[in-house]
C-alpha cells in the first residue's frame, strides 16, 4: 500500500533490521527499542488492525510470533517477554499497519505486566460476565 511505512519495510525502499521472513510475515527490530531485543512482526500484506487479517494471515503471523519470541528472548539472555498489539487508534497504535510487539523481559527490569495499564486488575460479578460473555458471543 502507498505511504504505509511497513509496506514500504516489507518492500526493501526503508531499510530494517530482519531477523525472519517468509511467505507471508516479516519480522524485524523496532526503530525505538523498548528493551534491547524488542522486535515487530507483521503480515507482508496491508491490513490495518488484527480484525481485519484473514485467518491464513493471522495464523501465519501467529507461528512467527512464537518462532521469534525464543529467539529474540534468548539473544538477550532474557527469561520472558511482553508480546503485544495496539490494536486501533485509541489502543496506541500509530503506524496502521497491523504489527505484534515482542518486548524481552528479565525479573529486574523494572517493567510492568499489560494489566498496569489499566491501573490492575478490575472487578465483574457473575451477572455482569455472563451477559458480556454472550454479548460478545453473538458477535461472532
Ligand atoms: P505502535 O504504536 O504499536 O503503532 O508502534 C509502532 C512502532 O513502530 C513503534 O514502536 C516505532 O518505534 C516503530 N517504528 C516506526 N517506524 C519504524 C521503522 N522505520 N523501523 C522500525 N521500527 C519502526
Ligand atoms: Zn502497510
Amino acid at each position: 500500500m502507498d505511504d504505509c511505512i511497513f509496506c514500504s519495510i516489507v518492500d526493501g525502499e526503508i531499510p530494517s533490521y530482519e531477523v525472519y521472513e517468509d511467505e507471508a510475515t516479516y519480522a524485524f527490530l523496532d526503530a525505538n527499542p523498548l528493551a534491547s531485543g524488542h522486535t515487530l512482526v507483521i503480515p507482508k500484506a496491508h491490513h490495518e488492525r488484527v480484525n481485519d487479517m484473514p485467518a491464513t494471515v493471522a495464523g501465519a503471523v501467529g507461528r512467527t510470533i512464537a518462532t521469534v519470541a525464543p529467539a529474540a528472548e534468548a539473544a538477550v539472555d532474557a527469561t520472558a517477554s511482553t508480546i503485544a498489539y495496539n490494536n486501533g487508534e485509541a489502543a496506541g497504535q500509530e503506524v496502521p499497519h497491523v504489527h505484534a510487539h515482542i518486548v524481552p523481559r528479565s525479573p529486574d527490569d523494572g517493567g510492568q505486566p499489560v494489566h498496569a495499564l489499566f491501573g490492575g486488575p478490575g472487578e465483574a460479578d457473575d451477572a455482569e460476565l455472563a451477559a458480556v460473555a454472550e454479548d460478545v458471543a453473538g458477535q461472532l
